[in-house]
């Protein structure tokens, strides 16, 4: 058998392909042994964090080096190897604990890397990963059916999943799908890999002199703030997609009266009430991702736009913001908005890329100079050489600029 693909490898910008997350629903009779198969592979990810984390002169190896070295030391080989480091469950399957040593591995040379830059950091007491299910974990996968290998707590067993949700892509290579609990959801993320003519296509879009619509989302009133810059970099049009205060307005209401209905069951509250308001939260954040989305393309549309550039962050600093930013915030809808963004994007012949926002909030996009004081109330920025811009609209034309200096059309 093929080695199982992980999953875990993420942007891969002009290699020709894209990997994008389709988040599926996902509902079965026992979505309890979801949670006890979870439970399970973090003990098995555990252990290996540990063994790994107590052999120093593994550290330096490549993951898969890793790995094999951790399976002479835990399993049991042919030829009656005895392993020094027994793992202490019998009969787990292979690819299950094959993804959960991954897991370990990943975690622990992660701790290793912030631990260098930082004595103090102790190590994980828990691991909380999500279960990725590696082939011969699943079976019978489509966008509408899965069915998942799972642990009751007493035994192995084949568990059917029904799926709701878009279908993928044609063409697309599907990868190893991991089990999410969001909120009261059980989803499934599955990591798409689609061939990427769109690089080309870019490119020549951009050398024609299109136009295109920039991007910057936030946390204010407006969800997003964009620019529209012609052939020569010239600014064509500038726009707010506003509703923002609205929209946190009623996710407010129904995350009160949640916490509502919490109390008075003592938090036990797990019943039809409860389940309701989350669909009703549900339902709002899709609604407004839908409106913002369509009210940006038909802007796009009407601005003879064919390129949408949006801002890419690292993976840890969105993290990092969204949490900052609340849940149920106008920034948090900006997931939703990107994933509607491409796909409604294609169909009328706009493409969306990403270009890197390092930096974006830095400078004064009309004179360069630095920024010197934001003022978080008015959401003016202003420059050491005095210029006063709204600090979203400053950004997202340091965005357009940088595009353009990526595509060799100097602004
Ligand atoms: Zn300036």
């Amino acid at each position: 058998m093929k080695e199982p693909e992980t999953g875990k490898k993420e942007k891969t910008g002009k290699s020709g392909y894209s990997i994008t997350t389709w988040r599926l629903h996902l509902w079965c009779r026992h979505p309890e042994w979801l949670r006890t198969t979870q439970e399970f592979y973090n003990r098995i990810a555990e252990f290996y964090y540990n063994l790994l984390l107590d052999h120093t002169d593994l550290w330096e190896m490549r993951s898969q080096q890793t790995l094999r070295e951790l399976e002479i030391m835990s399993i049991p080989g042919r030829g009656g190897r005895i392993p020094s480091n027994p793992l202490p469950w019998q009969k787990v399957p292979l690819y299950f604990r094959r993804a959960a040593a991954n897991e370990g591995i990943a975690s622990a040379k992660s701790y290793l890397s912030r631990f260098a830059q930082d004595e103090k950091i102790g190590r994980a007491e828990k691991l909380n990963a999500a279960v990725t299910y590696y082939k011969g974990m699943y079976q019978e996968f489509s966008a509408k059916e899965i069915t998942l290998r799972v642990w009751t707590g007493a035994t192995w067993t084949w568990m059917h999943c029904r799926l709701s949700g878009r279908d993928f892509p044609e063409n697309a290579r599907l990868m190893s799908p991991s089990v999410v609990f969001e909120y009261k959801y059980d989803m499934l993320h599955v990591p798409v890999r689609q061939n990427n003519e769109n690089t080309a296509t870019v490119r020549q879009r951009m050398q024609a002199g299109c136009r295109i619509l920039c991007i910057q989302f936030t946390n204010s009133d407006a969800f997003a703030a964009g620019v529209v810059l012609d052939g020569t970099g010239q600014e064509i049009a500038v726009k707010f997609w506003k509703g923002g205060k609205e929209y946190s307005h009623h996710c407010r209401k129904l995350l009160e009266k949640i916490q509502k209905s919490q109390e008075a069951t003592g938090g036990r509250q797990t019943g039809r009430v409860d389940q309701k308001y989350w669909m009703h939260l549900k339902h709002l954040s899709e609604h407004y991702g839908h409106q913002v989305t369509s009210q940006i393309l038909r802007f796009a549309v009407e601005q003879d736009v064919s390129v949408i550039v949006l801002p890419r962050y690292n993976q840890e600093y969105s993290r990092n913001v969204m949490k900052g930013s609340g849940n149920w915030g106008p920034l948090h809808l900006s997931t939703r908005i990107r994933q509607y963004l491409d796909y409604k994007a294609w169909k009328n012949g706009i493409i969306v890329i990403e270009v890197h926002a390092t930096g974006i909030s830095a400078n004064c996009a009309r004179c360069g100079a630095e920024i010197i004081r934001t003022d978080t109330r008015t959401e003016l920025c202003c420059c050491a050489n005095g210029h006063q811009t709204n600090r979203y609209l400053n950004a997202v034309r340091n965005l357009g600029k940088k595009c353009l200096t990526q595509f060799g059309r100097g602004a």
